[in-house]
C-alpha cells in the first residue's frame, strides 16, 4: 500500500512548534478536550487534501486520509473543527449511533446540510451494534441524522467474536449495498481482535476492519499473523486506540518513559506522536482513527501526519522497550480469556475500557456513559463475582478484582 502526499501547507517548523506546544496530548482515541481551543484561521474552506498522506483501504481501492477524525465528541457544537478538518485534508470521518446516542451523527449531518458539496469530499463511516434489532430501520435513522443518502463504509460496532456476523448479516450487507445505502461493509473490534481479523480474512464480503492496534499489541505474533492475513485477503485496515491507554490511575514505567520523552523531544516529537508515527510506518494500515475534539489537537495531529520524518531504528527499539516495561499495566483486549474464566459473567475488558477512559484519557463523563451502557446485571456482579481465576489466566497479570471493584464504586 502506498502513502501519497500532495503539497504541504503546514511546514516542518510549524509542525515542531505545534507539536511542542500542544504535545499531541490527545493523540489516542477517547481523549480530553481540556487543551485551549484557538480561533481557527479565517481562510475560506475549499475541498482539498493538501499534504495529507493517503492510504489505500484494501480491496475497496479507496485512498483515504491516513488520519481519520474519530467522532466520539460533541460534533454539534464543534462545526468549526469539522470545517477545518476538511480543509486540512482529514477527509475520513468516523462516527457511530452509539456516540452520544446519535448526537455525533447529528453534528456531522448538520455540517453536511450547511456545507453543500462537502459530503462528496468525505469518506464517511458509521456503525451499529450487530445485535441491534431491525438493522435496516436503524441504518435509515443514521442516514437521516447524517443528512445523507449513503455512508461510504458501514461497520458492525465492537465485535467480540467473528460469529456475531451471521449469514443473515452477509445478506443484509449485500442488500444495503444494492440499495446504495452503504458502499462497503466491515466491523470494528477492540476485543479478541486477532481472532476477529483472522475471521475477516476468511470472509470475502468483509471490506475493512477498524481494530485496536498500537505499540503494545503490534509485535504480538498472533497480531502480526492476523494483519498479514487481512492484507493478503485485501481487507482494508484502520487502527484505533493508538496510544495504548491503561485502566490504572498510576503511571508506570517512569524512568523508561522519561528517557523516551527526552529522546523524542530532541527530535521535535512527543512520545505520543512517536506512537502514532510508528503505526503510520506500517504500510498495511491505511489510516489511524483519532479523537480530536479541539483545534489544537487537530492541528498537532495534522502536522504529525504531514511530517515525513521517519523514526530511527533506535527510536523504534526504545518504544519496544517501553512496551515491555509497561506491558503489565495494559489490558490487551484478549477478552475471551478473562470472560471464560468467570463463566461469561462479566466482559472484563469492557469494564477496563471504562477505567481507561477515566484514568488515562481524563474523560470521566465518557467513562460513566460507557459504563452505564453495560447491562445492569453485569454492573451489579462486579463486586460479587470471584475474579481469581481470571487473574491467574490474564497474560498481562492485571489485578482484575481490584479494577472491577474500583469501577463499581467510581463509575456507578
Ligand atoms: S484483563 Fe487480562 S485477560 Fe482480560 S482482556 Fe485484559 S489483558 Fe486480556
Amino acid at each position: 500500500m502506498s502513502r501519497k502526499t500532495k503539497g504541504n501547507d503546514l511546514t516542518r517548523r510549524e509542525f515542531v512548534t505545534t507539536v511542542g506546544l500542544a504535545g499531541l496530548a490527545a493523540a489516542g482515541a477517547g481523549v480530553t478536550g481540556a487543551l485551549a481551543t484557538p480561533e481557527p484561521p479565517p481562510a475560506p474552506v475549499k475541498a482539498q487534501n493538501q499534504g495529507m498522506p493517503r492510504g489505500k483501504l484494501g480491496k475497496t481501492g479507496v485512498e483515504v486520509s491516513t488520519l481519520c477524525l474519530g467522532g466520539m465528541f460533541d460534533t454539534i457544537n464543534n462545526q468549526l473543527l469539522l470545517k477545518q478538518a476538511r480543509k486540512w485534508g482529514v477527509t475520513y470521518w468516523d462516527t457511530a449511533q452509539a456516540y452520544g446516542n446519535g448526537l455525533s451523527e447529528e453534528g456531522m449531518g448538520r455540517f453536511f446540510a450547511r456545507n453543500p458539496g462537502a459530503r462528496k469530499d468525505i469518506f464517511l463511516v458509521t456503525k451499529l451494534k450487530a445485535k441491534e434489532p431491525n438493522l435496516s430501520a436503524q441504518l435509515d435513522k443514521c442516514l437521516q441524522r447524517l443528512q445523507t443518502d449513503y455512508v461510504d463504509l458501514f461497520f458492525m460496532h465492537g465485535l467480540t467474536a467473528i460469529d456475531e456476523l451471521t449469514p443473515a448479516t452477509k445478506d443484509w450487507a449485500g442488500e444495503m449495498k444494492k440499495a446504495g445505502k452503504i458502499k462497503f461493509f466491515g466491523f470494528s473490534t477492540h476485543t479478541n481482535m486477532e481472532d476477529c481479523l483472522l475471521g475477516a480474512a476468511q470472509r470475502d464480503w468483509i471490506d475493512a476492519v477498524m481494530f485496536t492496534y498500537n505499540f503494545q499489541v503490534m509485535y504480538n505474533p498472533k497480531m502480526k499473523e492476523a494483519v498479514n492475513a487481512c492484507e493478503k485477503a485485501g481487507v482494508g485496515l484502520v487502527a484505533m486506540k493508538s496510544q495504548a491507554g491503561r485502566p490504572g490511575k498510576h503511571e508506570i514505567g517512569g524512568e523508561v518513559k522519561l528517557e523516551l520523552v527526552e529522546r523524542f523531544l530532541k527530535r521535535g516529537f512527543t512520545d505520543k506522536q512517536a506512537k502514532i508515527k510508528l503505526i503510520w510506518e506500517n504500510p498495511q494500515i491505511a489510516s489511524i482513527c483519532v479523537q480530536m475534539p479541539n483545534l489544537t489537537i487537530l492541528a498537532a495531529n495534522v502536522a504529525a501526519a504531514r511530517d515525513q520524518t521517519k523514526l530511527t531504528r533506535g527510536e523504534v527499539e526504545a518504544l519496544r522497550r517501553y512496551a515491555l516495561e509497561t506491558q503489565a499495566g495494559y489490558c490487551a483486549g484478549c477478552g475471551q480469556i478473562c470472560q471464560d474464566a468467570v463463566g461469561g459473567a462479566v466482559p472484563v475488558n469492557e469494564v477496563m475500557r471504562c477505567l481507561m477512559y477515566h484514568h488515562y484519557y481524563g474523560e470521566p463523563e465518557l467513562a460513566r456513559l460507557t459504563f452505564a451502557g453495560l447491562p445492569a446485571e453485569v454492573r451489579q456482579r462486579l463486586t460479587s463475582v470471584d475474579f481469581s481465576r481470571a487473574e491467574r489466566a490474564c497474560p498481562q497479570g492485571l489485578a482484575i478484582t481490584a479494577f472491577m471493584r474500583e469501577a463499581a464504586e467510581m463509575l456507578a
